[in-house]
């Protein structure tokens, strides 16, 4: 098949190397005309690891990435109340890797202009279904153009084109007033420098794992993610404008908060004042849809399922959409059938990590102990039966589709 990519992003650049590991002809469009390495980390889950795995990128995610060796829950006093081993050491078949989001986009893009046509300051506004093929309604900087192909995919992201043609109502993403800040510092590693640790509670949390070996002076780059609830969830409550999302923060709109947050092993407002970079993004995701098809076009990864960055899913559900797809259209000769398939596979699931990470996710445990033990407590099992905690956050990791080798 011919098949049309718009968005050159984690998910589309996935789906067009297993699109054409599979034989199909990908063109992939993307919007900005010269990629640059943004954002800062990501984590992507040993299943979604398998995935690249299978596309011969085990080897690049080993050099770039820090292979996380687990996940820590502690309460905001810096006391650990659940260790989680992740990748090999939890039982999966593949790592978990902590990795720079921008560097991660740059190498699939190499590796998929390597193998498909990828095009930059390609902005595609509509997909519309003409005798047969699906028409791509493009932008330029010379002016519209159209492509067609046998199928659109919209990798666009959670502002999508595309996705508008299957909600033309639903306006701008859903914000509940959390705001994240962003940031990378070079710091000392903290712990065995390769665990990724989420402490606090959902009021004010502070995600923070290395992303990159130690360099020569011995620090490593860590990437941290501070949330703090700036308004109550009352109905009618909208997000920041879209030209605020991703503006420079400031030290000052976390230290009030953040400024006592120093643990025996790990100094949090040290790691805010001396950032190298900080961001400032709402914490926004978009409700389920009831469908991702429409005529010759489907959604993949941000685009069809935005979701709050709870449980290192974002990248990781989009790399799962990419092979499901292709594996999909690999099964079925039957376009509409191939789509029902795919959809079949990812919506329910999606949907649910959406509906599950509106409640906290994983992450509702650290809100349960601060509820139960505010000021700290002297044992864990005081307060709470730690095999709960375990079942609870195990339960989550189920529904999100881990699944250990053992
Ligand atoms: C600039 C940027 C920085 C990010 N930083 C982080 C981060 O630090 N941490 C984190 O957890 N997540 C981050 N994310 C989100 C994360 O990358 C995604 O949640 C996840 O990887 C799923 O990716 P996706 O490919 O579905 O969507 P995205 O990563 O959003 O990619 C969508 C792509 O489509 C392109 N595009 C948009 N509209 C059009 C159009 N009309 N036509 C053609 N192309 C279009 C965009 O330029 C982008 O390249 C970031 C996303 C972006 C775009």
């Amino acid at each position: 098949m011919q098949i049309i990519i718009s968005g050159g992003g984690i998910g589309g650049l996935t789906a067009a190397l297993a699109l054409q590991a599979r034989g199909h002809e990908v063109t992939v469009l993307e919007a900005v005309r010269e990629p640059r390495p943004l954002g800062v980390g990501i984590n992507l889950l040993p299943h979604a690891v398998a995935v690249l795995d299978g596309l011969g990128l085990l080897p690049a995610l080993h050099e770039m990435a820090v292979e996380t060796s687990a996940l820590v829950f502690a309460n905001r006093h810096g006391q650990p109340i659940y260790r989680d081993p992740r990748g090999l050491a939890g039982g999966y078949s593949h790592p978990q890797f902590s990795i720079h989001r921008g560097e991660l986009q740059m190498r699939l893009w190499a590796e998929a202009s390597a193998k498909v046509t990828v095009l930059g300051g390609q902005r595609v506004v509509n997909v519309r279904d003409d005798g047969g093929r699906a028409v791509a309604e493009i932008e330029t900087a010379d002016g519209p153009r159209e492509l067609a192909a046998d199928l659109v995919v919209g990798a666009d992201g959670i502002h999508s084109a595309l996705r508008r043609r299957l909600a033309p109502d639903e306006g701008p993403p859903r914000w509940r007033g959390v705001m994240m800040w962003r940031g990378t510092t070079w710091a000392p590693p903290f712990l065995d420098g390769r665990t990724m640790v989420q402490a606090g509670h959902s009021r004010a949390k502070f995600v923070v794992y290395p992303i990159g070996a130690p360099r020569a002076d011995g620090l490593q780059l860590i990437n941290w993610v501070a949330d703090r609830r700036l308004r109550e969830p009352e109905p009618g409550l909208t997000a920041p404008d879209r030209a605020d999302w991703s503006r420079p923060g400031r030290p000052e709109d976390l230290l009030p908060t953040f400024g006592r947050w120093r643990f025996d092993w790990l100094d949090v407002p040290g790691l805010i004042t001396r950032a190298e970079q900080m961001l400032e993004w709402p914490m926004v995701d978009r409700d389920p849809l009831p469908r991702w098809r429409l005529g010759r076009s489907t959604l993949l990864g941000d685009s069809a399922h935005p979701m709050y960055p709870i449980g290192s899913n974002g990248a990781t559900q989009a790399i799962m959409d990419a092979q499901a797809l292709a594996e999909a259209l690999g099964a079925h000769a039957d376009l509409d059938t191939a789509l029902a398939a795919y959809e079949d596979e990812r919506r329910p699931m999606c949907a649910r990590i959406v509906e599950m990470n509106r409640q906290e996710g994983l992450d509702a445990i650290l809100d349960r102990v601060e509820a139960l033990a505010p000021d700290g407590f002297a044992d864990l099992a005081d307060i709470i039966d730690p095999a709960e905690v375990a079942a609870e956050i195990n339960a989550y990791k189920a529904a999100a589709g881990h699944r250990t080798a053992r």
